[in-house]
């Protein structure tokens, strides 16, 4: 596949992107923010698609914070957000509890944050770890047994700022000996927080270290993984033929839009460098590319 198949968005061809498309779903980090700087032109943006009717879905992969937490920080950086048009991992890891009716009764050790807590919880389900093990440590010495809860049904394992051995053994046991203990992964990003200097290791790292130790495969339930977009889906009730996804990275975002069926456009705001998606060796095309979500805007005004 060559290169000439991505077209740069421009004033010629957003005309037919934005009549075909009812509703864009956008990645998050990279393209509404980098961190904790929203991205320019971001705010005018959004109000017009929403001015001209366009329905918003905001889709992230970072499992650190609840659908809550998100829409706070939407808030904090002047763009209104309703809960609902947000779809994190951490939400995601929930809902696919819930869709396959996890017993109520059961638990779920979790390696990650508060988002994943505050969400199985909110979906009625007990869990146990997270940061409260952090600080746990272990050591395995030669007449050392570990107990774990042989209750526990699931392990959700997303980012962790404070994994560690104790975490990854409770983790271990539990998926090697609880009968039919599902392994669930938020997702499994190479990269995880945005930094201008430097790539830190994101939730792939801490799934990998699982795997490792199991040699089982997860569940993954975030991008690019069909779980989220299905679940998005019933709730929008949109052909995907008349969504685009927005996203910075080419092995989740760009590909969770294209296989559902959904126009994608790329933008250079966040991991990928116009390099990157020209590279030979990349096979991962979107229809667009763009330097940010402001060109949306600037394009259709031309
Ligand atoms: N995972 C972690 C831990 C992150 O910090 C980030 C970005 O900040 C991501 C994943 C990617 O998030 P998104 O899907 O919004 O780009
Ligand atoms: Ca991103």
């Amino acid at each position: 596949a060559s290169s000439l198949q991505v077209q740069p968005l421009s004033s010629q061809n957003i005309g037919a992107l934005f009549n075909s498309v009812e509703a864009f779903l956008f990645d998050c980090d990279g393209v509404i923010w980098k961190g904790d700087k929203l991205i320019e032109g971001v705010t005018e943006t959004l109000e017009m698609l929403r001015s001209k009717g366009k329905k918003l879905v905001f889709v992230t992969n970072n499992s650190s914070k609840s659908r809550k937490q998100y829409a706070k920080k939407f808030r904090s950086l002047g763009v209104p957000v309703d809960e609902e048009e947000i779809f994190s991992s951490s939400f995601a890891a929930a809902m696919y509890l819930k869709v396959n009716k996890f017993p109520q009764d059961k638990k779920i050790y979790v390696i990650g944050q508060e988002g994943i807590l505050e969400e199985l919880e909110l979906a009625g389900f007990k869990s146990l770890g997270g940061p409260e093990d952090g600080k746990k440590s272990v050591e395995p010495k030669s007449n050392c047994h570990f107990e774990h809860d042989k209750n526990v049904g699931a392990v959700v394992v997303g980012i962790d700022h404070y994994i560690n051995y104790y975490k990854l053994q409770y983790a271990t046991l539990c998926i090697r000996e609880n009968p039919g203990c599902l392994f669930i992964a938020t997702n499994r990003d190479a990269t995880g927080p945005m930094s201008d200097s430097q790539e830190w290791p994101g939730a792939g790292c801490m799934v990998g270290a699982v795997c490792g130790s199991t040699q089982i495969e997860p569940i993954v339930v975030g991008k690019p993984s069909t779980f989220m977009m299905d679940f998005l889906l019933q709730k929008f009730q949109i052909n995907t033929s008349k969504m685009c996804m927005v996203g910075d990275r080419l092995d989740t975002d760009i590909l969770f839009g294209q296989n559902a069926g959904c126009k994608t456009l790329l933008v250079l705001s966040g991991i990928t460098s116009l390099s990157a998606l020209q590279d030979p060796s990349n096979n991962i095309k979107p229809d667009y590319y763009a330097s940010k979500v402001a060109d949306i805007l600037k394009f259709l005004e031309e």
